[in-house]
C-alpha cells in the first residue's frame, strides 16, 4: 500500500476548500491546503462580503435624506471613500484570520503557495522543490473575472480592482449587467459617481424573473444610473481626460474608470488537469458527477471551479457533500434545487425557485399572485417607490414554485421564504400563516387574488 503524505489535499483555501478540509479534517482524515492568495477566497476578501459592506455605505445617503420627514436633521453630508474603503479592509483582514485560525484550529496542514497537479497523488508547490502526495485531491480553485475581448481591454478593471481603489473617480461606465455589474453601479451611484450601466442584450439580469428585471431596471435608472441596453462595444481608449467606451452603433461613452462585469472563467488554466487528462467543460469548468467527482477516481472538484451554481452556499454545500461522501462514508448527492439569491443593488432583489417564465413552460397552468405597494417606511419620506413580492404557483397542486422580491430587505424575506418552498409548501399554507404586522413581508401570506393579466381594451393595440 502506497504511504501518502495526506488522505486530503486541497487545492485554494476559498469557500469550498475551507469547508472541505475543516470538515475531512473533523472527521479524522490528515489534510493540506494549498493557498496562493489569502485565505477566505472570493467571498471573504473580493466578493459577496466587502461587496455587501460597500452596499450597506452606499445606502446611507438615501437614508439620511428620508430621516428628515422623522424629524432628523444633520449638519452637511459628507462622504468620505477612504474610511469606507479603509474599514472594509480592516474587516477583510479580521474574517481571514478567522478562517485561517479555523483551519489551523482543525489541525488542518495551511500552505500559502501555489499547488499543480504532477500526476493524480502528486502536488508540486510553488514555494519549494519537493513534492507532497496524497490519496484524494480536491480542485477548489474557483474562478477570475473574464475581460471582453476589444481593443484597449487593458484599461478595464475588474471587481478584484473595484476593492483597491484609492479614490473614487467622478463618474463610472461598467460594462455587463449581470449581477456583478448591477451591484457595483448601485453600489457607486450611491456613494455619488456618475454611472453608465452597458449591456449588449435587452434587459438587464439575464435569468431572473421578467417583472423583477424590468421594475429592476426602473428603479436603478430612478437613482440616476444610465443604463444603456443592446449596446455592443467596439474598443475602449484612454486620452487625458480619461476613458472613452465606443460603441458598433451610437455615442461613446466617456467615463473615469470602465469596469468590466462581463462573467467569470474557471481558474483551471496552468494547474495540470489537461497534462494528467481529466475531462474539462467548455469554459475550462472541471466537470463533475453529483458528488463533485471528476473523470479521474481520486480527484474531485467543488466550487466555482465547476461552473454549476456560483454562489458561497453552493460551494459550502458541495464541499460539506464531498466530504461526507468521501471521509463519513455517508453518500451525499449535491442538491442545487432552490437555491435563493439576491442582487444587493438599491433597490435589492431576491428569488428562490422557478421564474414565472420558467414555470410557464414546464406547468400546464400557472397562478401568479402579486403584490405592489408603497413600504410604510417610505409613507413620510413621501418616496413614491413601491415593493414587489410574487409568488408563483402550480395551480394543478396548489406548491409555490417560486417566490419573488424586490425592495428593502428582499434577500431577508427571500431566505426565510426559501425554507417554505423548499419543504413543498402550497399557497393555501400560506395563507394559513399568520401576519406579522405592520411589516412589508407579511404581504407574502396576505395575498389573496389571483393576479390576472388585464383584459385588452376594445380598440387599442392589444385587442388588435
Ligand atoms: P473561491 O472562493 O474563489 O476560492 C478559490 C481559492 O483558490 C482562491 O483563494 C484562490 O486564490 C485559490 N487558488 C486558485 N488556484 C490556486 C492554486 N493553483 N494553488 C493554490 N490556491 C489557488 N456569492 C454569493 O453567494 N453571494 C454574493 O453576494 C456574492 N457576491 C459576489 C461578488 C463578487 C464581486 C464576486 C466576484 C463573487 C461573488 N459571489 C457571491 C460568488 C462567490 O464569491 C463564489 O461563488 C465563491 O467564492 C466560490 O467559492 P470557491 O471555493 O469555489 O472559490
Amino acid at each position: 500500500m502506497t504511504a501518502y503524505d495526506y488522505d486530503l489535499f486541497v487545492i485554494g483555501a476559498g469557500s469550498g476548500g475551507v469547508r472541505a478540509a475543516r470538515l475531512a479534517a473533523e472527521l479524522g482524515a490528515r489534510v493540506g491546503i494549498a493557498e496562493e492568495y489569502r485565505v477566505g477566497g472570493t467571498c471573504v476578501i473580493r466578493g459577496c462580503v466587502p461587496k455587501k459592506l460597500l452596499a450597506y455605505g452606499s445606502r446611507y445617503h438615501q437614508e439620511l435624506e428620508g430621516a428628515g420627514a422623522y424629524g432628523w436633521s444633520f449638519g452637511a453630508v459628507q462622504f468620505d471613500w477612504q474610511t469606507l474603503i479603509g474599514n472594509v479592509r480592516r474587516e477583510v483582514d479580521r474574517l481571514e484570520g478567522i478562517y485561517t485560525r479555523l483551519l489551523e484550529n482543525a489541525g488542518v496542514d495551511l500552505l500559502s503557495t501555489r499547488a499543480t497537479l504532477e500526476d493524480p497523488h502528486t502536488l508540486k508547490l510553488a514555494d519549494r522543490d519537493a513534492v507532497v502526495t496524497a490519496k484524494t485531491v480536491l480542485v477548489a480553485t474557483g474562478g477570475h473575472p473574464h475581460l471582453p475581448d476589444v481593443p484597449g481591454k487593458e484599461h478595464l478593471i475588474t471587481s478584484n480592482e473595484c476593492f483597491l481603489l484609492d479614490a473614487l473617480p467622478a463618474s463610472m461606465a461598467i460594462i455587463g449587467a449581470g449581477y456583478i455589474g448591477v451591484e457595483f453601479a448601485s453600489i457607486f451611484a450611491g456613494l455619488g459617481v456618475q454611472v453608465t450601466l452597458i449591456y449588449r442584450g435587452e434587459q438587464i439580469l439575464r435569468g431572473f424573473d421578467e417583472e423583477l428585471r424590468l421594475r429592476l431596471a426602473q428603479g436603478l435608472r430612478k437613482r440616476g444610473i444610465d443604463i444603456r441596453l443592446g449596446a455592443a462595444i467596439a474598443s475602449i481608449a484612454k486620452d487625458e481626460a480619461g476613458y472613452q467606451v465606443n460603441f458598433a452603433h451610437g455615442d461613446p461613452v466617456e467615463a473615469g474608470l470602465v469596469m468590466a462585469a462581463t462573467g467569470r472563467v474557471p481558474n483551471t488554466v496552468g494547474l495540470g488537469l489537461q497534462q494528467i487528462g481529466i475531462a474539462l467543460g467548455w469554459n475550462g469548468h472541471v466537470v463533475v458527477d453529483e458528488f463533485s467527482k471528476s473523470s479521474i477516481d481520486n480527484i474531485y472538484a467543488v466550487g466555482d471551479v465547476t461552473d454549476r451554481v456560483n454562489l458561497t452556499p453552493v460551494a459550502i454545500h458541495e464541499a460539506t457533500c464531498f466530504a461526507e461522501t468521501v471521509f463519513n462514508d455517508t453518500s451525499t448527492p449535491v442538491n442545487h434545487t432552490f437555491t435563493p439569491t439576491a442582487v444587493f443593488s438599491e433597490p435589492e432583489i431576491a428569488t428562490v425557485g422557478l421564474t414565472e417564465e420558467e414555470a410557464r413552460e414546464k406547468y400546464r397552468v400557472v397562478d401568479i399572485y402579486k403584490s405592489a405597494f408603497r413600504p410604510l417606511k417610505y409613507t413620510l419620506a413621501k418616496r413614491e417607490e413601491q415593493m414587489l413580492i410574487k409568488l408563483v404557483i402550480d395551480a394543478e397542486t396548489d406548491k409555490v414554485l417560486g417566490c419573488h422580491v424586490l425592495g428593502p430587505d428582499a434577500a431577508e424575506i427571500v431566505q426565510m421564504a426559501a425554507i417554505a418552498v423548499q419543504l413543498g409548501v402550497t399557497k393555501a399554507q400560506f395563507d394559513a400563516t399568520r401576519a406579522l404586522h405592520p411589516s412589508v413581508a407579511e404581504e407574502i401570506v396576505t395575498m389573496r387574488h389571483k393576479w390576472e393579466p388585464p383584459t385588452p381594451v376594445a380598440g387599442s393595440d392589444a385587442a388588435a
